[in-house]
């Protein structure tokens, strides 16, 4: 629901200011799913309001994880756009909701399916929001809420900057979903001017940064962000934001075998992130193969972890969800070719096919 244009036609037409309340009351507390059931508006209003979507997403496809503890909704937008929202249901009663900021995306990390897409759009502010409300609505039957929110879906937040924070802040609004700040996360690429511009926000939603290698070499093999943004401007902007705010950031290390699982690499790591390491924290991730990169073992996911503790570094091994339905870190895509659409690693083969194909 794109409440600023609800704003402007109840001005337009003449009715009192509680009636945007009324409806965000609606959307975000009784989650009706239609027009039809906001039923405190009169019908006749309800019908000179009709040409407003109350929906701006349809479901395409719902996958649920066999154990239940992930469910991936594939949505399409107004324009036929294609987008994907993950829910992961924890078992202490957690319920997060990894919320897409763009369909596709432009910064092609070379271990991410998304990367493979490209950027098709931003996502508007109704867009972003509507991912969690369409989970709050699955969730109410069972006596549930979505509990968090992570901007760690398709798309670079920091891209999309205005409208991410503008979704955020009605997420975390008394009359809009009332979720704590320190619910919302947004995870960045490492978009250097977003860190600087989010450090000054007053908003006391988490950073997590995709760190991913510590030193250049190592990481401008994977993350063409490290070109113009790279580790000594990154960290000087996060010290500049943690300085600011005084908010430990995530940084997300992916393990991929072979390439940034070594010894050397968890000590790099650790002088990049150091020696003052208070509100450092590191969440090592466990790779889910995209065809680009093997997987690091379990074992050796443990050593890095134990490394990192060894240098002093505070880490933790991420459990991850949804792997098997192709809804885990860096699985997301969306591929549509002659009318079918296909998702995950489909969407990544089909991708890799139709530009070798294109190469020919
Ligand atoms: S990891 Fe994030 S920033 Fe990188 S290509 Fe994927 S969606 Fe984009």
């Amino acid at each position: 629901m794109d409440f600023d244009r609800l704003k402007t036609l109840l001005a337009e037409r003449g009715e009192p200011a509680y009636r945007l309340a009324q409806a965000k009351r609606a959307y975000f507390v009784d989650f009706a799913s239609s027009w039809d059931e906001v039923t405190v508006y009169s019908k006749p209003l309800r019908a000179k309001l009709a040409d407003l979507p109350w929906n701006e997403l349809t479901v395409m496809r719902v996958q649920e994880a066999p154990n239940g503890d992930t469910v991936k909704t594939l949505f399409s937008c107004v324009d036929g756009q294609k987008i994907e929202t993950v829910l992961m249901r924890h078992e202490d009663g957690r319920n997060t909701v990894c919320v897409s900021s763009q369909a596709g995306c432009a910064m092609a990390c070379a271990f991410c399916a998304t990367g493979t897409m490209g950027l098709k759009r931003n996502l508007t502010v109704a867009e972003i929001v509507e991912q969690v409300v369409h989970y709050s609505r699955w969730l109410k039957p069972k006596g549930e809420w979505v509990t968090n929110v992570v901007l760690m879906g398709m798309g670079e937040p920091f891209h999309n900057y205005d409208n991410v924070m503008k979704a955020l802040r009605l997420l975390n609004d008394k009359d809009g979903l009332n979720l704590g700040a320190r619910h919302l996360s947004i995870s960045t690429c490492g978009i250097v001017p977003g860190i600087l511009k989010f450090a000054d926000e007053n908003f006391q939603a988490n950073l997590a940064i995709s760190i991913h290698a510590g030193t250049d070499e190592v990481r401008s093999k994977f993350m063409p962000v490290n070109t113009p943004y790279p580790l000594a401007k990154l960290m000087a902007a996060v010290r500049t934001y943690m300085e600011k705010t005084n908010r430990q950031v995530m940084f997300e290390y992916l393990l991929l075998k072979g390439v940034n699982d070594r010894h050397e690499d968890a000590e790099a790591l650790a002088k990049l992130l150091g020696p003052d390491y208070r509100l450092v924290h590191v969440n090592v991730i466990k790779y889910h193969p995209t065809e680009a990169f093997d997987a690091t073992d379990r074992d050796k996911r443990i050593d890095f972890v134990r490394w990192l503790h060894e240098f002093g570094v505070p880490a933790t091994h991420r459990v991850t969800f949804g792997e098997d339905i192709d809804a885990a870190c860096g699985q997301l895509a969306v591929r549509e070719e002659k009318g079918q659409v296909s998702q995950g690693l489909d969407a990544v083969r089909l991708s890799r096919q139709a530009k070798e194909a294109l190469k020919k």
